[in-house]
């Protein structure tokens, strides 16, 4: 073996860069593609649209001044001729290509003006023997300034100085029909010139099998890990009283649905636990997920403990304080609303009752929760809308907070996923804190402080694919019925031509008691023109409909102001709510009926059903009018057809996932892109299936081999780069 190569500090800061800083790094810095160097074309052959390499003399060079200044040279071999042309040229290269010389060129040819040619081959000098390579040579990704040479040298140094040990047993490798470590990573950085470049790039080959499912299996050790571990620690038991709950249920105006009584009984069964509930309630826009919060966080009440319910928007916390404020008054339960308008006097009277107990269920956004709120006696955490926030930082920031009844880690984790773009380092960092963790655990013992239960929320309706890979460390209760009554949302596709009729149809809702919505487009490129447009839309409909009131929201008016006008429109006080995205979560007006969504072309189809979802919430028909502006791109084109053929968030998402893959599923912050670097949960269903499966094994039977397994793909070593 030789020694590990010494390595520049300037080399070592682009290695970080991609996300290389142990050596051992290098070995899963795989390449993106692979250049053929392995034999040599002959140039009569070669066809337009190849990608091939040739050898040849150099029997003409000239610099050509039209169009633009180019190096033309004329390359021959025994039986044919190309021409090789470069736009920006130094002389050293242009003395290198000097008539005589004999080249290699490798390079995609194409037809040029008069004969076949190649456009900045790659080119050296050589001479009758010089050797051909031996194998495919890999093209790696890279960074400014770091060039394909260096990297293959170092990654030839990690390959050769580093072991390449097995992590997983031979017997599950061989029940799995996988290919074993050491062989697939060589061959994939070096393979040999029989080897199917198409497997290579389509990454179908065994080797990419083997990597991918290495990938797969880490990510689900590891959240395996955290599940396990949190399920260890000790949290108070509260049992099913009855008291509240079943008073509660007495009280509602409707029945629960089969669906909302089963995952009841599973919340209460974990909270009655002496282990900490990790659990996501999963359910469809409009599935009625509130009532079953408000029931898990009445067992915890009836127990003497405190609930704490997060929502990530202040418009959401207020109507969930509304909402629960209504249901819980009458049993004599006053809950508190941590709004961000609350004086600096109320906030802190507010903080003071949640720390004596007094107060025993306190709603409001995690940003509030962060400052300084103090339980007394937490015994369940509530946080709503759990797919605004990232798996990854779930994961990386779990354990951070430890202090005796805080607001659990989690919320905390949101609020840092917020303010955190997902840069590779970051997921670095996370991976290696998070592996440092599990490895901990599979070891021994873990921190054994009380924490409170802890109950997610979501809506996102992710396939079920995606659920078991994003939330293996979570159990999942999913409402998989609608209330009854509902009479489903008729959706219509109008082309802005239609902008007139549209605005009618408003118009004759609203003056029949009904309320509407109207979305105002979505503008990529600028926070700043959404506004413009947002408040140029209103000032419009305004102008439009003296006979309404007309009420705008977005999300640059204050808190207060925002309450405000979202209180004035459920009053009824407004007819028309022109809105950005904003009331894409969870609001629930029952009356409004009406949903125009302006340019919804532009919009994503989680968020177009999420919009839409905000309708349909009361006896009355429903309409959704997605007007879209000509021309169609083929992708929105999709999504709208996607959209208006079906009303199922759980049909939806499956497509969405086809359409665009899961990095945008769960939004592009928060995504799995980060997370996977070479498994596509798409494409791999297969193996995420059997990444899962094997994940329980080895942590059952071959915790050692799980270690290890971890340890290689979570970053967790010793062999430092520049040590
Ligand atoms: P989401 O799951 O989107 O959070 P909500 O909890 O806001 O849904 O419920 C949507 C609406 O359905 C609310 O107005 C709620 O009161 C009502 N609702 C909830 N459960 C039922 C039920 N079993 N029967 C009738 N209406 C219900
Ligand atoms: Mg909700």
């Amino acid at each position: 073996m030789s020694t590990p190569a010494k390595i520049s500090p300037v080399t070592l800061a682009k290695l970080a860069r991609l996300g290389i800083h142990h050596r051992a790094d290098l070995l899963l810095h795989l390449p993106l593609r692979y250049e053929d160097e392995t034999h040599l074309a002959p140039i009569a052959a070669v066809q337009a649209g190849e990608t091939v390499q040739v050898q040849g003399t150099i029997t003409h060079s000239e610099v050509a001044f039209r169009p633009r200044r180019t190096l033309v040279c004329r390359l021959e071999d025994n039986g044919g001729e190309l021409y090789l042309r470069f736009l920006n040229f130094y002389p050293s290269q242009q003395k290198q290509l000097a008539v005589g010389k004999q080249i290699r060129a490798i390079g995609e040819v194409r037809m040029g003006h008069y004969a076949l040619e190649m456009v900045h081959p790659k080119c050296r000098a050589v001479d009758d023997d010089t050797p051909l390579q031996q194998s495919l040579t890999p093209v790696y990704p890279t960074t400014a300034g770091l060039a394909q040479p260096l990297l293959r040298k170092l990654i030839v140094n990690a390959l050769e100085t580093l072991p390449l040990s097995e992590t997983l047993p031979d017997a599950l490798l061989q029940r799995l029909k996988l290919a074993g470590f050491a062989e697939s990573i060589r061959l994939l950085h070096c393979p040999s010139p029989e080897t199917s470049a198409d497997s290579l790039e389509e990454r179908s080959h065994a080797a990419w099998r083997r990597i991918k499912f290495d990938e797969l299996l880490a990510q689900q050790l590891s959240m395996r890990l955290h599940h396990s571990e949190r399920s260890k620690r000790i949290a108070p038991k509260l049992a099913a009283r009855e008291k509240f709950t079943a008073r509660l249920i007495k009280a509602l105006p409707f029945r629960l649905t089969r669906a909302q009584q089963r995952t009841f009984a599973e919340i209460s069964r974990d909270l009655a636990q002496s282990h900490p509930m990790q659990r996501l309630l999963l359910g469809d826009v409009g599935s009625g997920k509130t009532i079953v919060a408000a029931l898990a966080a009445l067992q915890a009440i009836e127990n003497g403990y405190q609930v704490a319910l997060m929502a990530p928007t202040e418009i959401l916390a207020e109507q969930h304080y509304l909402k629960l404020r209504d249901w819980l008054e009458p049993l004599g339960i006053e809950p508190a609303w941590l709004s961000g308008s609350l004086k600096k006097k109320d906030k802190q009277l507010a903080a003071e009752h949640i720390a004596s107990g007094e107060t025993l269920l306190a709603i409001g956004t995690h940003a509030l929760f962060q400052q300084q709120i103090n339980f007394h006696k937490l015994g369940l955490a509530i946080v709503d809308e759990q797919h605004k926030f990232g798996v990854q930082q779930r994961l990386s920031l779990r354990n951070k907070g430890k202090g005796k009844g805080m607001v659990p880690e989690s919320s905390r984790a949101h609020q840092d996923a917020r303010s955190r773009a997902v840069s590779a380092e970051a997921y670095l960092e996370d991976r290696r804190e998070s592996s440092e963790h599990t490895t901990k655990q599979i070891d021994g013992p873990v921190d054994s402080g009380i924490i409170p239960h802890q109950l997610m929320m979501s809506a996102t309706p992710i396939p079920r694919t995606l659920a078991m890979s994003y939330y293996a460390d979570l159990d999942v209760s999913v409402i998989d019925e609608l209330p009854p009554g509902r009479t489903p949302v008729i959706t219509k596709l109008v082309s802005d031509e239609r902008r007139d009729e549209v605005i009618e149809r408003v118009r004759a809702a609203c003056m029949v008691g009904q309320q509407a919505y109207w979305v105002c487009p979505l503008i990529d490129e600028s926070e700043i023109l959404q506004l413009q447009t947002a408040i140029e839309t209103y000032e419009m409909l305004r102008a439009t409909f003296p006979e309404l009131n007309t009420g705008l929201v977005h999300g640059k008016l204050d808190n207060a102001e925002k309450a405000g006008v979202m209180a004035a429109f459920k009053a009824n006080e407004l007819q028309l709510l022109v809105a950005t995205t904003v009331i894409e979560v969870g609001v629930d007006v029952p009356n409004a009926s009406l949903m125009v969504i302006d340019h919804a072309e532009r919009m994503g189809l989680a968020q177009l059903h999420q919009l839409r979802g905000r309708v349909g919430r009361g006896a009355a028909q429903s309409l959704c009018i997605l007007l879209y502006q000509r021309p169609l791109s083929e992708l929105a084109r999709a999504r709208l057809k996607i959209i208006f053929e079906s009303n199922d968030g759980f049909a939806i998402a499956q497509q969405d996932l086809l359409l665009r893959g899961p990095g945008e599923l769960l939004g592009a912050r928060q995504s799995g892109v980060a997370m996977l670097r070479f498994a596509d949960i798409s494409a791999d269903e297969d193996l995420l299936n059997l990444a899962r499966q094997a994940a329980d094994e080895l942590l059952r039977d071959f915790p050692e081999a799980a270690r290890a397994h971890l340890q290689r793909w979570m970053a967790n070593r010793h062999d430092y780069l520049h040590v």
